[in-house]
């Protein structure tokens, strides 16, 4: 750790003991390779491509010349209000950037406390990071984990309030997700017994990986992830931005996925029920039969999307003697407020949606499927594929066909 990281920021010194101590990219880098490793000896020679999805907004920046990280890599949820006020200075009002979590607020606030390392540093999300551990070249990103450093990946490059930052040269250069940007390192390639034309390409963010698993490829389809928060993301042909619901738009080729994520969701029903009880509840439920109960289901004060209120109080109330009863109203209550959600993304313009995936929790229950499909008026089922991996696979698979073609 001391070699890895030769300084301490004190800034960050309040962050928890343990965090502190995890030397978080020796145990990323061990992970890709003991990854490696399990892949069975056999089937080593067939792996004609590969690409990593990473965690977005999480930073590393490193010596351009060395390749040895400059500072510990900044987490996802890590903010740097200390950058806020300087970013929403240069940036377009309401800008992804304009949120302490970003990465261009990591940024800020590294340059700012550094004076020694400014001149030979460069900034890698953990995808990019990971992938240059494969291919060699540094430097390089894609254009959905360089959304929340600022890149425009509709102009597909950098925005002049950007450039004209001095410390717009630590900024990778970026390809679209799936781009093949060279072979697979001789060393690893041999130790490994990977093909030698085993091309490696660039990556995307875990959660538009997980999305792209769905194999959602057309216009109007959409997945719901029903995990602890309900989230969602819609396949649309026009770009829609509003801040005020967190809602924003990334590319994929030529279309958007459009997301927004409630507060509601999984999480309140556990606090309510055990895993088990939601199974047998939910067997009694008759998914035809309207629930006039109607709640805001919510574990805390606050909802962002699709209503903006950060006053909001949960409803939970009046509980029916019966936890069918009461279940069933919480299923309903949750389908009309993703009914509502996917009905704000088309007035704000983006494509509507007409049929629906589902990940994450709540996916396998069949009853709260049918409440859905009677709710928003739309096919639902359960996504075949929801691993990020799954959609990591895919993004290898369309560089390696690129590549092919070009051959
Ligand atoms: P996350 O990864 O966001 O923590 P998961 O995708 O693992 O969440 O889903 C967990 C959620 O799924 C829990 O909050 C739980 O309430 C919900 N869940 C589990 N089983 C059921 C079920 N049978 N019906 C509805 N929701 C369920």
């Amino acid at each position: 750790m001391g070699q890895f990281f030769p300084k301490e920021r004190k800034s960050i010194q309040n962050l928890r003991k343990t965090e502190e101590s995890i030397d978080w990219l020796r145990s990323w880098k061990v992970t890709l390779f003991s990854l490696l490793e399990a892949v069975p000896v056999n089937l080593r020679p067939l792996i004609a491509s590969i690409s990593i999805d990473g965690t977005s907004a999480t930073t590393i920046i490193i010596d351009s010349n060395s390749g040895e990280p400059l500072w510990r890599p900044f987490l996802y949820n890590e903010s740097c209000p200390d950058a806020l006020p300087v970013v929403k200075s240069i940036a377009p009002a309401n800008h992804t950037v304009c949120s302490g979590t970003s990465t261009l607020c990591k940024l800020v606030s590294w340059w700012n406390t550094e004076g020694e390392n400014r001149e030979s540093a460069l900034l890698l999300h953990q995808a990019d990071w990971l992938l240059w551990l494969l291919h060699g070249k540094l430097g390089l990103s894609d254009y959905n984990n360089a959304l929340k450093v600022g890149y425009d990946p509709e102009l597909e490059s950098y925005p002049p309030w950007l450039l004209s930052q001095p410390y717009s040269q630590l900024l990778p250069s970026v390809q679209a997700p799936g781009t093949s940007i060279g072979y697979l390192k001789e060393g690893i390639r041999t130790e490994f017994g990977f093909p030698k034309d085993c091309v490696v390409c660039t990556g995307t963010t875990d959660s538009i990986a997980a999305f792209l698993a769905a194999r959602a490829t057309e216009p109007g389809k959409a997945v719901t992830s029903l995990g602890s928060t309900l989230a969602i993301k819609l396949l649309s042909t026009s770009r829609i931005e509003d801040a005020r619901f967190g809602v924003y738009s990334h590319r994929l080729d030529d279309k958007w996925l459009v997301g927004g994520a409630s507060n509601t969701g999984g999480a309140v029903l556990r606090q309510i029920f055990t895993d088990e009880q939601l199974e047998k509840l939910s067997e009694h439920i008759d998914p035809m039969e309207v629930s006039p109960l109607d709640y805001y289901p919510l574990q805390v004060v606050g909802e962002r999307f699709p209503v903006a209120d950060p006053k909001m109080v949960p409803r939970l109330h009046p509980r029916p003697q019966s936890d069918v009863e009461y279940l069933h109203g919480i299923l309903e209550s949750i389908a009309r407020i993703e009914a509502k959600g996917y009905s704000l993304l088309k007035d704000m313009g983006a494509t509507q949606v007409d049929e629906v995936f589902t990940a994450g929790g709540g996916a396998k229950n069949e009853k709260w499927t049918k409440i859905r499909e009677r709710v928003l008026g739309l096919p639902v089922s359960r996504a075949i594929q929801t691993e990020a991996a799954y959609g990591a696979a895919l993004l290898a698979l369309k560089g390696a066909q690129a590549q092919h073609n070009e051959q």
